[in-house]
């Protein structure tokens, strides 16, 4: 079955995911549909107190608030080093742990 968004797992499997790599997630904002929604996103401000990035995943398009410690690890997973400000930067993801198996194509963008 492919799953398109968060919203189509069970309480369960939410749970399970975030016990894994998105234990360390805070609010998970709505599937974003269009380029000019997710431009919006990145430039509104956090929600959770610990987040220090947005992560954008192309395939299932969910955009998690994340804290330091999940940064460094997509850092890490991505063959990459953190800059040392990441304000104006996010993550995009060619998949994520919320729509497959693992988290894929770690790449470290400009907010335009
Ligand atoms: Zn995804």
């Amino acid at each position: 079955m492919e799953r398109n968004s968060i919203l189509d797992f069970s309480r369960n499997e939410r749970k399970r995911v975030k016990e894994n790599l998105f234990g360390r997630v805070g609010l998970v904002h709505a599937k974003t549909t269009s380029k000019d929604d997710l431009e919006e996103l990145l430039d509104s401000p956090f929600e959770w107190d610990q987040a220090v990035a947005y992560v954008y995943c192309r395939k299932c398009a969910t955009m998690p608030e994340i804290n330091s410690e999940l940064a460094a690890h997509l850092a890490l997973s991505g063959g990459f080093l953190l800059p040392e400000s990441m304000d104006c930067m996010y993550f995009e993801l060619a998949s994520c742990m919320l729509c497959s198996s693992e988290t894929t194509g770690i790449v470290l963008k400009q907010i335009e």
